[in-house]
């Protein structure tokens, strides 16, 4: 059995170890990132239609 649990990044949707993911959670969900650069893309296009109000 691989304990190893892989998730897909939530931006370019490589598979990653849960273990090694970064994460950031909203409101009602937690998303996945296999590095800080996803991380980042993902955080800049939130901004983006945050204010598109
Ligand atoms: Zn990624």
């Amino acid at each position: 059995m691989n304990e190893e649990q892989k998730i897909a990044c939530h931006v370019c949707k490589k598979d990653i170890p849960k273990a090694a993911a970064l994460h950031a959670e909203g409101e009602e969900y937690v998303l996945h990132f296999c590095n800080i650069e996803c991380m980042d893309y993902w955080k800049k296009e939130k901004k983006k239609t945050e204010k598109e109000e």
